[in-house]
């Protein structure tokens, strides 16, 4: 890289109006008002809809996409989800309640996860969402619950594969891992579910989160395409569904250039071409989370108190880890690195000071920010964290300390 060029810096998706940041066409203070309090976490529909209309673009017509509602479980969230995206991963029996809730049918809803307790595999067969096996056990669990109720289970299996998606934020594939079955096992597993009464859907390879190099996503799919047409001589009938995983990443930090999903599209166009022949009752499938959501939300809070500890100023704000752990830091970032962060009624203000900004927990780790120039901020200001769509709220220790909950609206 040239490294004298500029660093990729974020760009923020939302208007502004007389220096304040409008979110779903209302004022970040009125928006508060209307709220009732501060913290809250703001998702705008028409970001949502933008990004899932981009993609549709970018990639081949025929791909589904789905969302991976852990990234954001929120129930308003996932009913507008239900109307703009081709199905629903989830991951959990709670997750499994608000998707039903929703106008998606269960023929589009697969669930994954490692530990799916027997009464959660009950519910997920009743239902007749497709079930992504995650073990030789689970397998065996879930025939017998099929046997017992009558009822053929959607079964599919999900694959460790042997390699690995490079240059990940998470890894979830490739080496030893508690997700899905080694791909060296999975002929023998196959033959297994051929003595079973169960309906065999296919199979899911997923690899890793939050990736942003074309490069390795494109590798990544073609070998989970690859894998899967190998593994068609051992299966039991043919593959319906393939699901070659997600993992697009959005940008946090600074440098970090946001995806082209362009060539991506074009390579899985390519790739699923050349794969049809083998492949031919296959719908294949993405699932995405964080890059769907991620950049439709943000994270408000009000400087309740600021102070000047030896030269250093610091805006203490309302919210803080226990609403929002990732942006703190300790959700799987090694180095602790900014979220971008604004102050929601100053826009464009040019006064600026470099300040820390830190949350009211008794922990020194709860920092939303660390020594970041802003506009001049005092207290009852409005601090913004931006990229907060995904991994928010329900990835947070919300018990921790016993504060007040943060409110969440779509608007
Ligand atoms: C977490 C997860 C996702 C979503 O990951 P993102 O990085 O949010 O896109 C998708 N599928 C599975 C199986 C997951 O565990």
């Amino acid at each position: 890289m040239n490294p004298t060029a500029p660093k990729h810096q974020f760009v923020n998706p939302f208007n502004i109006e007389d220096t304040e940041l409008v979110i779903g066409g209302l004022k970040l203070s009125r928006l508060a008002q209307r709220v009732g309090q501060t913290p809250f976490y703001a998702y705008d529909r028409q970001l949502l809809n933008a990004r899932i209309a981009e993609l549709r673009q970018n990639m081949p017509p025929e791909l589904k996409i789905h969302y991976a509602m852990k990234a954001n479980p929120m129930p308003a969230i996932v009913q507008h989800m239900a109307t703009i995206v081709d199905g629903f991963d989830l991951a959990s029996a709670g997750e499994m309640k608000v998707a039903l809730d929703t106008v998606m049918p269960a023929t589009q809803i697969s669930m994954a996860g490692p530990g799916k307790r027997p009464a959660e595999l009950g519910q997920a067969i009743a239902a007749g969402i497709t079930i992504n096996v995650e073990s030789q056990q689970e397998l065996n669990v879930i025939a017998a619950l099929s046997e017992q109720t009558g009822i053929q289970a959607n079964v599919a299996l999900r694959i460790n594969p042997a390699f690995e998606l490079k240059a990940s934020g998470m890894k979830m594939g490739g080496g030893p891992k508690q997700f899905g079955i080694d791909e060296e096992l999975i002929p023998t597993v196959l033959q297994h579910i051929k003595s079973l009464d169960l309906h065999f859907k296919g199979f899911h390879i997923y690899s890793g989160s939050q990736n942003l190099k074309a490069e390795s996503i494109i590798d990544a799919q073609q070998k989970s395409i690859q894998l899967a047409v190998s593994l068609t001589e051992h299966c039991p009938s043919p593959i319906e569904k393939l699901n070659i995983g997600g993992g697009f990443g959005i940008p946090y930090f600074p440098g970090d250039v946001p995806l082209d999903t362009r060539p991506i599209g074009d390579a899985l166009a390519e790739a699923i071409n050349q794969s049809k022949s083998q492949l031919p009752e296959a719908e294949i499938i993405i699932e995405l989370g964080r890059y769907l959501v991620g950049e439709a939300g943000i994270y408000a809070s009000q400087v309740i108190d600021k102070k000047i500890s030896r030269g250093q100023i610091y805006l203490i704000v309302d919210g803080g880890l226990h609403h929002h752990l990732a942006a703190s830091g300790n959700f799987g970032q090694v180095i602790r690195k900014n979220y971008p962060v604004a102050i929601g009624n100053k826009m464009g203000i040019e006064e600026m000071e470099t300040v820390n900004i830190v949350g009211p927990l008794c922990t020194p780790l709860d920092i939303l920010a660390d020594k970041v120039p802003l506009p001049k901020a005092e207290i009852g200001d409005y601090v913004v964290i931006f990229q907060s769509g995904a991994y928010g709220l329900t990835a947070s220790p919300t018990a921790f300390l016993t504060q007040p909950n943060a409110e969440e609206i779509l608007v």
